[in-house]
């Protein structure tokens, strides 16, 4: 069992906060992502759950004992880094065996340890290499060996395919994800790269700014973005955002654009002012009829559907949409939106309206 809890957990260095008050639960078993960009303070957090940091305010909670000011060698957790620390000059079964070895484990005991890791992570035939001579891949399996072999109640990783080119890091990626579900052991795992964290984890807590904008899984992130930095950052090509001005009541499921009325999503809240439109590129529609109109800018193929750049009364638009009606830079098609899709915001505070 690992659950980990975070508690309004705070961190500053000096007069700097690299985290502010951030409160997430990480169930047992979850393969959970922090995602964010450089300098958000995702490692810090991660640092924090390890013990490699101390808040300065706040709780950390394993399996219901507080451990926010414990070493990281009382909390039983595995910290899996970027530039693996392997020993260059010991062979693959000495890196993973070396912290069974350092704790006096038997030698019989160790050498069957040893030998089961290498069978989950089929690293069998190498086990005699020295590991200055290993791929990429291979060195990351002897990393991960290594932080296996203990059975941590849970791992700790940061950016661990960081290094790897595109390719063999999807390959790595699937591999890793592939081994958790075989270990069921819960995983903290640190990223910048949206699309890992979506295919990867089970759940995904999204920072930026020492802040936590929100936690829960990748679609319920994908489809209803708690700020306009999530949906910004969530996606490819992004959210688009129309701004409009309006005073929406509670209860409201339409809003006006440019004098044309679209279905919303029923917003529970009220609000009025400066107010932002938000839709996904994959839910904009083109057609002959109707009265809101765009303009395309610019046309991008991409086999089987087109991103197509569109200028509208509130706003530039990104729209995915099939390839096979061809579309031509200077058409005015009529556009329309998936409504149940849409988020609303607030655009000085960028809080979606619920
Ligand atoms: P990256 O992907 O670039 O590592 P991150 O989201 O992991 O980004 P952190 O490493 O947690 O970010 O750092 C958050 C902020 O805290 C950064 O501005 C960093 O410079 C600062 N910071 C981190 N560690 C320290 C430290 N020991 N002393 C002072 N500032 C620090």
């Amino acid at each position: 069992m690992a659950e980990i809890v975070i508690r309004n957990v705070r961190k500053e260095f000096g007069d700097f906060v690299a985290v502010r008050e951030s409160s997430f639960t990480i169930e047992d078993g979850e393969f959970f992502m922090l995602l964010g960009p450089s300098g958000c303070g995702k490692t810090t957090t991660l640092r924090m759950i390890a013990g490699l940091e101390l808040p300065t305010s706040g709780e950390i909670y394993l399996d219901g004992e507080e451990i926010s000011q414990r070493p990281p060698s009382q909390r039983d957790i595995a910290f899996v880094f970027q530039m693996f620390a392997l020993y260059p000059h010991l062979n693959v079964r000495k890196n993973i065996s070396y912290p069974l070895v350092s704790q006096g484990m038997p030698r019989a005991q160790v050498r069957e340890k040893v030998a089961e890791v290498a069978r989950i992570l089929g690293i069998e035939d190498i086990l005699n290499r020295p590991v200055g001579g290993l791929s990429g891949g291979d060195r990351q399996r002897v990393a991960l060996g290594r932080a296996i072999v203990r059975e941590p109640k849970a791992f700790m990783m940061d950016e661990p395919l960081g290094a790897l080119d595109a390719e063999f890091r999807e390959h790595m990626a699937e591999e890793l994800r592939a081994l958790h579900d075989r270990m069921g052991a819960t995983t903290v795992y640190v990223t910048h790269d949206q699309l890992e964290a979506m295919q990867m984890g089970d759940k995904i807590v999204v920072m930026n700014n020492a802040v936590v904008e929100q936690f829960g899984p990748p679609q319920e992130i994908y489809d209803k973005p708690a700020t306009m930095f999530v949906a910004d950052f969530i996606g490819s090509p992004p959210m688009n955002f129309l701004d409009f001005s309006g005073k929406l009541a509670p209860g409201a499921s339409r809003v006006k654009l440019n004098g044309q009325a679209f279905d919303v999503p029923a917003l529970r809240e009220g609000a009025q002012g400066d107010l932002v439109f938000g839709v996904r590129p994959e839910h904009v529609r083109l057609s002959d009829d109707g009265a809101y109109r765009g303009k395309v800018l610019a046309t991008e193929y991409l086999g089987t559907t087109q991103i197509l750049t569109i200028e509208t009364p509130n706003g530039v638009l990104k729209a995915r949409t099939g390839a096979e009606k061809p579309v031509r830079v200077g058409d005015t098609p009529a556009l329309s939106f998936v409504g149940e899709t849409v988020s609303l915001f607030e655009r000085n505070s960028g809080r979606a309206l619920r």
